[in-house]
C-alpha cells in the first residue's frame, strides 16, 4: 500500500532519497489546499483558521488533540458527490468513514443515503432521523439480532454477503411478514488499492460471493427462488484509496456479465448495480484525486457500454464513498510535546496523542502530510518523524515530513485529511481518552463527538 520501501524505519539518508520528501517544499507555510479542508488557510498574524476561528483558539477552548471538522466542506462535497451523479443514481455515504449524529444530519439534508455495517451503525442513523428506505446494512457477518432489526424498521437493501445470509434474512423477512429488498454482494477478482489494481485477484477474500466457478450465480438462483426477499441487484467494492478507475471497469464489465447471464437463464433484467467505494483522497501532495463529476462520468460510461454491449437496459448506478467525502472536511490538532534529534539518525516530535487517534499509519503504513499551525516560521525546514505518546515503537503518525526547525514543545502542529477512518478506528489504548469531534463553521465551533474522560472509562471498569 505504501510508497516507502522502508517501513521498518530508514536511516535518514535513505528517507532523502524518496518521494514526496525527497526535497521539503518551497516555503512550509503555504498550506496545500489539496489535502487540507476548504476553508483552511493562514492569517496574516501566520495562525491557521478554519471557518474563520485561528486552530489557537480552537485549542484553548477544546483542547487538544482534537478533530476539527470543517461542515461546509463536508456538505459541499455531499452536494457534488449527490449533483455528479444526479437523480438516476443513489450515492450513499460509508458510515464507517465517521459516523455520529450530526453527520447523519448533514447526510440527510444534502440527499444522500447511508451504509451501515453494524447495530450501532444503525442505531446512530435511525437516532438521527435518517429515513430507514435510504439506509443499506452490509457485513460479512451480521448477527440475526442485527437482520432482525433492519428488516423491522424497513432498511432500504440488505447487502447479502453468503450463502447463510441468503437463507437467514429469507427466514427472518418471512418470520416478520416482510419482504426485503436485497442485493448480492460478489467479489469480481479485481482488487485495487492506491496507484494499483489487480484484475485478477484472487478470491481469498472474507467479504462477498465469488464469481468466478459460478458461485455468485447460483447465490442469484437461490436468492431468485427464496420468499422474503427481493433480490434488487448486484453489488461490488473492489478496494480503497484508489485512483485509477480501470478497476472500476473491470468490476463493472463483470457485474454486468453476471447481469447478463441472469437474464439469459431466468429471463430477470436486475435494476440495480452498487459499484461500492473506495474513491481516493489527497493525503499528501503527492496524491491527485479525481472530482466527483468525472468519477460519475467514467462509472456511467463504462456501465452504460457495458450493458448496450450485452444488450441491457442501464441498470440504476450507486456508489458508496466515505473517505472521499469526509477524509479531506477534518485534521487532527496536537500539541508538540518533546523533541529528540538522534544524530545521524533522525528526528522525532512527539505529540499528545497517537495510534490511538489515528491507527491508520501502523497500520496501513499510511502517509500523512503535518504542519505547524499555531505560527508562521521561516527557520530552516527539518526532516522529522512525527510519533505518538503511547507505550508502542509503531505508534507514528506521520512517518516522514519537514517541520521548521525552530518547532518547540507549546507548537501547535495538524495533521490534514483525518476526517475518515481516524476517530472511528480511535482505540483507548493506554487509556487513552478518545479526542472530541468539533465542528467548524461560519466562525462558530461546536462539539458533536465529545471528548472521552477519565469517568467514562471508569465507568466501564465494572470490577
Ligand atoms: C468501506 C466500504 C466503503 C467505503 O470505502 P471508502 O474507501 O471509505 O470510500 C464502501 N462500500 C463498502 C461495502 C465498504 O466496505
Amino acid at each position: 500500500m505504501s510508497r516507502s520501501a522502508h517501513p521498518a524505519g530508514p536511516r535518514h539518508a535513505d528517507v532523502l532519497t524518496e518521494g514526496h520528501y525527497a526535497a521539503p517544499p518551497a516555503d512550509l507555510n503555504v498550506l496545500d489546499e489539496k489535502v487540507w479542508a476548504r476553508t483552511v488557510s493562514r492569517n496574516d498574524d501566520g495562525a491557521v483558521t478554519v471557518g474563520g476561528i485561528e486552530v489557537t483558539r480552537l485549542a484553548e477552548e477544546f483542547g487538544t488533540p482534537a478533530y476539527f471538522l470543517d461542515e461546509s466542506d463536508f456538505r459541499a462535497r455531499c452536494r457534488a458527490w449527490a449533483d455528479a451523479f444526479g437523480p438516476g443514481a443513489d450515492v450513499f455515504y460509508a458510515g464507517k468513514a465517521f459516523l455520529s449524529r450530526a453527520v447523519v444530519r448533514w447526510l440527510k439534508e444534502e440527499g444522500l443515503n447511508l451504509d451501515v455495517c453494524s447495530g450501532g451503525e444503525l442505531t446512530t442513523a435511525l437516532d438521527a432521523g435518517m429515513p430507514a428506505e435510504r439506509i443499506a446494512f452490509h457485513g460479512n457477518n451480521k448477527t440475526v439480532a442485527e437482520i432482525e432489526r433492519a428488516v423491522q424498521v424497513g432498511v432500504g437493501r440488505i447487502v447479502l454477503d453468503s450463502f447463510q445470509e441468503i437463507v437467514r434474512v429469507s427466514h427472518i423477512a418471512q418470520r416478520l411478514g416482510k419482504r426485503q429488498r436485497v442485493q448480492i454482494r460478489v467479489t469480481v477478482g479485481v482488487e485495487a488499492h492506491t496507484h494499483e489494481f489487480i484484475a485478477t485477484a484472487h478470491e481469498d477474500q472474507k467479504f462477498g460471493i465469488a464469481l468466478a466457478g459460478g458461485q455468485a450465480a447460483e447465490a442469484v438462483r437461490r436468492a431468485l427462488t427464496l420468499d422474503g426477499i427481493e433480490l434488487i441487484g448486484i453489488h461490488s467494492h473492489i478496494g480503497s484509496q484508489i485512483f485509477d478507475m480501470a478497476g472500476f471497469e473491470v468490476s463493472a464489465r463483470r457485474v454486468v456479465q453476471l447481469l447478463a447471464e441472469v437474464r439469459d437463464e431466468h429471463g430477470v433484467e436486475l435494476p440495480e448495480i452498487d459499484l461500492g467505494g473506495g474513491l481516493g483522497i489527497a493525503y499528501t501532495s503527492d496524491d491527485d484525486p479525481r472530482e466527483p463529476h468525472e468519477i460519475a462520468k467514467a462509472l456511467g460510461d463504462i456501465v452504460t457500454r457495458e450493458c448496450e454491449a450485452a444488450g441491457l437496459a442501464t441498470p440504476r448506478i450507486s456508489v458508496e464513498p466515505g473517505r472521499a467525502i469526509v477524509g479531506p472536511t477534518a485534521f487532527t490538532l496536537y500539541e508538540v510535546g518533546t523533541i529528540k534529534h538522534l544524530e545521524g539518525l533522525r528526528t522525532y516530535v512527539s505529540v499528545d496523542g497517537g495510534m490511538s487517534d489515528n491507527i491508520r499509519t501502523a497500520l496501513y503504513d499510511a502517509e500523512y502530510s503535518v504542519a505547524l499551525v499555531s505560527r508562521r516560521s521561516d527557520a530552516e525546514p527539518m526532516l522529522v518523524r512525527v510519533v505518538g505518546k503511547h507505550c508502542e515503537s509503531g505508534d507514528i503518525v506521520v512517518k516522514d515530513a519537514f517541520l521548521p526547525s525552530d518547532l518547540a514543545p507549546g507548537d501547535l502542529i495538524a495533521v490534514p485529511a483525518t476526517g475518515a477512518y481516524c476517530r472511528s478506528m480511535a482505540s483507548n489504548y493506554n487509556h487513552a481518552l478518545r479526542p472530541p469531534v468539533v465542528a467548524v463553521r461560519d466562525g462558530e465551533a461546536r462539539v458533536i463527538v465529545r471528548r472521552e474522560t477519565e469517568e467514562d472509562l471508569l465507568r466501564l471498569d465494572v470490577g
